[in-house]
């Protein structure tokens, strides 16, 4: 640090850097400290996961595609940026979705809400589950609740309330779109914590989401959609960040190798492994070392555990395993297609043993996104436990998810095009107990590297606005601890 300066770097440009980046310019400079900030990211672009294609008049996404308007960090963030007026929502014709069941397309009942039925009607009449599935779910009613408040799986706790037959039929398959994940491995209190507290406060769950069921609510001036993107796609948010970061250094193409600790010894740094310095020192894979006060990693987890690895503990971060996924995005002409298109996709549990575990029928979910006489559609390969189909060549992956097209939608003809993009060790899994383990990680980083703050998809919450909300949160945090 020098006079009101403050040297701090960013490991990695994805969401969560240059969130962290734009939250450290504007909170320090509120502390009366002037931030010199350099981001440093590995790959050619800025922006992570994100990623938009232009092509043919189409809007694609190649990672992910809309984020929950009720959590408001992101439409917050656009607002900061003037970008809200590029806000869109879902077509509120495209309700409905649907789960595979045996081969065949049924409406998820009215009312499912995260895969808790909370209108007994129409969950009772879906025929996604079987009579005695329905009446096992009956038993939510009646059967005590867990009072620990220790972590279980989301598996369990939906399964120990519900039964089974919803847990693989309903929850599953609307969950997993999000986590692409195991629902019996997967940390409840990391994912959806209030599901434990519903069950404890009402001693049911269909009762306590019934009781607490509420309209979505957004401050964007959009009607009340579950979900919002911008109109020219999701990189524009990306793309309004770096014209913000007009006086950050944004590095791309290198990698951040190694963080060591200095020590200030006369009016020189030194290395120091155990003493209380707060200086750091990045080295870069091009050789290069940046001095740092502060230091921002939102690597994934597992590349940050490299980093972390030689100062503290990081067995919390390599406990997160990272599934690989793909999206195969196919265009039609409209003409060409007889499927009826009067939603917004649909799931596919586990058990039906399909290579598809989901598919967006985005030109009709987002409106924005095609010329009016085509057809887009976004296909999602692989999840934990079953990941093998990611790494197909192109032509045999683009097969498995025609033949699920054809069987399940009736899709014969020959697409457009065809887009493909793989996403390797993408979807962070919390395992039970993540939380506390975070907790604990964060606790030892702030005596060992005082100044260095670990966060990002695989911490807090994998959805965009979790990802912006703690980039905003560490950098409100750290600045104001700075300017007392
Ligand atoms: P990343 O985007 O992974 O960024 C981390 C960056 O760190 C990367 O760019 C990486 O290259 C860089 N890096 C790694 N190591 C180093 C190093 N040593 N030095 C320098 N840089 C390094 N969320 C939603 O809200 N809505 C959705 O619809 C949605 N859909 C999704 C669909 C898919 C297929 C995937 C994979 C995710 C989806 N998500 C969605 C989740 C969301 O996209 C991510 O959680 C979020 O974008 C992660 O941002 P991040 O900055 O934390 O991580």
């Amino acid at each position: 640090m020098t006079g009101n300066s403050r040297k701090v770097v960013i490991i990695g440009g994805g969401l969560s850097g240059l969130s962290a980046a734009f939250y450290v310019r504007k909170y320090y400079k509120e502390a009366g400290i002037k931030p010199e900030i350099v981001l440093v990211e590995r790959s050619k672009s800025l922006g992570g996961k994100i990623e938009t294609l232009h092509k043919d008049g189409f809007v694609i996404e190649k990672g992910p595609d809309s984020f929950l308007a009720r959590k408001t960090a992101m439409s917050d963030l656009a607002r900061e940026l003037e970008l809200d007026h590029e806000l869109v929502t879902t077509n509120p014709e495209a309700k409905k979705t649907y789960i595979v069941q045996r081969d065949k397309l049924h409406p998820m009942p009215a009312g499912l809400v995260l895969g808790i039925p909370t209108e007994l009607k129409p969950f009772l009449a879906s025929g996604l589950v079987s009579f005695g599935g329905k009446m096992r779910a009956m038993l939510d009613y009646v059967l005590p609740p867990r009072r620990s408040t220790d972590d279980e799986s989301l598996g369990d706790l939906i399964e120990r309330r519900l039964g089974t037959e919803v847990l693989e039929n309903m929850t599953e398959p609307l969950l997993a779109g999000i986590y692409a994940g195991d629902m019996r491995k997967i940390s409840l209190q990391a994912t959806f914590p209030q599901f434990g507290e519903v069950e404890r406060k009402y001693g049911s769950l269909i009762r306590g989401m019934t009781t607490g069921r509420k309209p979505v609510e957004t401050h964007t001036g959009t009607k009340k959609s579950a979900f919002l993107t911008f109109r020219q796609g999701l990189q524009s948010l990306v793309h309004g960040l770096i014209h913000e970061l007009q006086d950050v250094e944004l590095r791309t193409g290198t990698a951040v190798l190694s963080i060591t600790k200095l020590q200030q010894k006369g009016n020189q740094d030194v290395p120091n492994d155990a003493g209380d310095s707060c200086r750091y020192e990045v080295v870069l894979d091009q050789g290069e070392r940046l001095q740092a006060d502060d230091i921002y990693v939102t690597a994934p987890n597992f590349a940050a555990a490299d980093l972390l690895r030689p100062h503290v503990d990081v067995a919390a971060l390599e406990a997160v395993n990272y599934v690989s996924v793909a999206n195969v995005v196919l265009a039609f002409p409209k003409s060409e297609i007889v499927s009826e298109y009067d939603g917004s996709g649909f799931l596919v549990p586990r058990k039906e043993g399909r290579n598809i575990t989901a598919c967006t029928w985005t030109s009709t979910k987002w409106l924005h996104t095609s010329p009016d006489d085509k057809v887009l559609l976004r296909c999602y390969v692989g999840r934990s436990g079953d990941e093998q189909n990611v790494g197909l060549p192109d032509e045999a992956l683009t097969e498995l998810v025609r033949k699920d097209l054809r069987e399940l939608m009736g899709i014969t003809a020959t697409p457009l095009f065809t887009e493909i993009t793989r996403l390797t060790h993408s979807m962070p899994q919390y395992p039970v107990g993540h939380p506390d383990a975070i907790a604990r990680l964060r606790n030892e980083l702030g005596t060992a590297l005082p100044g260095v703050y670990a966060f990002g998809a695989g911490y807090d919450g994998i959805g965009m606005p979790d990802c912006i909300k703690h980039a905003k949160l560490t950098a409100e945090t750290a600045a104001a601890a700075l300017g007392r």
